[in-house]
């Protein structure tokens, strides 16, 4: 197994990559293309993807020279095509367009949403390796997608600073060996806040990360610590680990990445400053490591480097992500799509801070559970449940 993966890693790094980046002007996707500008020879952008934001785009478009590119708005599609002699596609059709292009061997996927979960799927089915940032892939269709990647033997890796950390820990070694995954987390804004204070927070405060400089939605849940919810469930999906062997610490330096802990009771971790660059590289570039210029790590400047165990009474999200990962079926999709809602509402200053775990739990409570769910089947709850939650949220707000 190890040496299928070694010969499959030399053969993904052997060439010029071509590459199609979903979510390309996003906090991930603008970071990605910043690697990529730096390593002229080793890769070449051949597909885009944007949500809506026109002007950024265009500039992508001039300076990477794609070969096509897809906006999920339809106006902003045709506006756009106005003004370029390229190919514009529009809507999730045209995203899943740009994620099968023939040349297309490697597919970023940074969209923020479960709309990013189609375009994954597709692109695993043509054939091509992904590298993932899109959480909503393996949250809601975890086996589903695990099991598409190996019937395709496409490599999925992720693009993740914790998950990258497993992977780089695991690096040679054999998994059966593995005691324990401890995934880190800086515990967002209000890790030190009691429950007075949570129940005061604003949003520009949750808007505040610590350590990371990330997009609105995964900072929001960075502070519910359902970002770290997340990352167990697909912890699991992505190195087959029960949840039982699957720990989270919270550690406020963001230094340490992840840890691994073998049966000898020896701790690998990954160590780095706060930067998404490193994982985004080391996925792209992977098994070589290419220097970059983030600042070098220095311990000593830093000082110590402190840990304590999650709050689960007080980050209930963290808590209802975990438990909804080992019941398992469709209900990640459930806790998924009632957090996107809760926190685009929450984004919108219509709802309070405690009130996205709340409406997460009520969501959870009514769904009725399909074990083996088919994507499609997944796809139908994670609509449903929006629709549910929009209109819960409608009438309290
Ligand atoms: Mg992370």
């Amino acid at each position: 197994m190890e040496l299928v993966i070694y010969y499959l890693g030399f053969c993904y790094n052997a060439l010029v990559k071509l590459i199609s980046i979903l979510g390309s002007t996003g906090s991930i996707g603008t970071q990605t293309l910043e690697v990529i500008q730096k390593y002229p020879s080793k890769f070449k952008i051949n597909g885009l993807t944007a949500n809506s934001n026109i002007s950024l785009l265009k500039k992508q478009i001039s300076q990477f020279k794609p070969k096509a590119v897809a906006l999920m708005d339809e106006r902003s599609a045709q506006e756009l095509q106005k003004v370029v002699k390229i190919k514009v596609y529009s809507g999730l059709e045209g995203i899943i367009k740009i994620a099968c292009l023939k040349e297309v061997d490697t597919v970023i996927n940074s969209v923020v949403g479960s709309i990013g979960v189609e375009p994954t799927y597709a692109a695993i089915k043509a054939k091509k390796n992904i590298a993932l940032a899109n959480k909503e892939t393996l949250v809601t269709a975890g086996d589903i997608v695990m099991k598409a990647v190996k019937k395709n033997k496409v490599i999925l890796m992720p693009i993740d600073s914790e998950h990258s950390a497993i992977f780089q820990c695991l690096n040679g070694e054999d998994i059966k060996k593995v005691r324990r995954i401890i995934i880190t987390a800086s515990g967002g804004p209000f890790k030190n806040h009691t429950k007075k204070q949570m129940e005061k927070v604003q949003l520009k405060d949750a808007l505040k990360h610590p350590t990371w400089t990330m997009g609105a939605k995964i900072t929001i849940d960075s502070a519910t610590l359902m970002n770290k919810g997340f990352e167990v469930i697909e912890a699991h999906h992505l190195y087959d680990m029960p949840y039982e062997k699957i720990d989270v610490v919270v550690h406020p330096q963001s230094i340490i990445h992840s840890l691994v802990e073998f049966e000898d009771r020896s701790v690998m971790a990954q160590l780095g400053n706060p930067n998404m660059k490193i994982p985004i590289q080391y996925a792209l570039t992977y098994p070589e490591r290419l220097p970059t210029d983030i600042k070098i790590l220095n311990l000593a400047e830093i000082g110590a480097l402190t840990f304590f165990k999650p709050n689960l009474e007080l980050f209930p999200c963290l808590k209802y992500a975990i438990i909804a990962g080992k019941i398992g079926g469709t209900l990640p999709a459930v806790v998924n799509a009632a957090n996107e809602i809760a926190v685009s509402y929450f984004l919108q200053n219509k709802i309070k801070f405690l009130d996205i775990a709340k409406t997460i739990f009520k969501m959870m409570k009514k769904h009725k559970l399909i074990k083996k769910p088919t994507l499609e089947q997944v796809l139908k709850v994670d609509r449903e449940v929006k629709q549910e939650t929009r209109s819960y949220l409608n009438t309290k707000s």
